[in-house]
């Protein structure tokens, strides 16, 4: 006799910070039966997971590191040093597409920085009073300056709006904030999911992850995704809003 296979209430893809915490919310009724589908290792007892701070050691390393790699943007060169600038509210809008119909095929990232010329410009400002503060003593003592061990490549000077943009385009490093992807916006707008996390034009597919976030979170995204994964636990049971 074959055996039935067995059956879930929910099925969660993706076992990483919201895919967990909704998991472990789903599953806290003894009676739901829920599947969690990761695609990444067991690292639980792996120092380089359990320390803090290891995680320098994992990154471009594809046993942690899925090392997804945006198209090229134009103008940046390449490592950043010290200060560093970010902005808390971009107005840059990027985009995700399928490549291809094979789903090895990873998809085409574009976050299309420096887009808006919003952030340019409040980027540009901002190095430009860096550029006043490392020129201050006693701050002024611990950057290298000028020719030789330069800060920044020859060339390169902040004292005009112009210059200081020209080094935000060359200068420009992202670090691992990524949201947005599937925003919970108007379907006219660009979004992908509605009110009730759930994707528009099917009934019953819900993203609960950083990608849902509608505006870039001012602070870490982390709290934010756990913030939005308990909100929404408990309408997906009751089938309820999550806003
Ligand atoms: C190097 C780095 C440093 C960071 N530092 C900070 C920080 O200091 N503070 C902070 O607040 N935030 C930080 N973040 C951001 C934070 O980690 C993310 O915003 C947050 O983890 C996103 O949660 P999520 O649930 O949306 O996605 P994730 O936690 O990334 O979970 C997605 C999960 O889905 C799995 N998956 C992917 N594809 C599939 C598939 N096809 N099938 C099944 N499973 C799949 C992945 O393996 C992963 O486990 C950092 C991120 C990185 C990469």
């Amino acid at each position: 006799m074959t055996k039935s296979p067995p059956s879930f209430d929910y099925i969660v893809v993706g076992g990483g910070t919201a895919g967990l915490a909704v998991a472990s919310r789903l599953s806290e009724d003894e009676a739901v039966r829920v599947l969690v589908i990761e695609a990444g290792g067991d690292h639980g007892s792996d120092p380089l997971v359990s320390t803090p701070g290891a995680l320098v050691g994992q990154y471009g390393d594809p046993k942690y590191d899925w090392n997804f790699r945006s198209v090229p943007q134009p103008g940046r060169v390449g490592e950043a040093r010290q200060p560093g600038l970010g902005p808390n509210h971009p107005a840059s809008r990027g985009a995700v597409h399928i490549a291809s119909p094979d789903i090895r095929v990873r998809p085409r990232l574009d976050p299309k920085y420096m887009s808006h010329p919003l952030d340019l410009e409040v980027l540009a400002r901002h190095v430009q009073f860096v550029e006043k503060i490392v020129a201050t003593k006693p701050l002024r003592s611990s950057f290298k300056m000028g020719e030789g061990g330069a800060r920044l490549p020859p060339g390169l000077v902040g004292d005009t709006l112009e210059g200081a943009k020209e080094i935000v385009r060359r200068r420009l490093v992202s670090i691992w904030h990524v949201t947005g992807t599937c925003a919970m916006l108007p379907r006219e707008k660009g979004g992908v999911v509605d009110r009730q996390l759930r994707v528009y034009g099917t009934r019953n597919v819900r993203v609960v992850d950083a990608s849902v976030f509608p505006l870039q979170p001012l602070g870490n995204t982390q709290s934010v995704v756990y913030a939005v994964a308990e909100r929404a636990a408990d309408p997906i049971n009751n089938c309820e809003s999550v806003t």
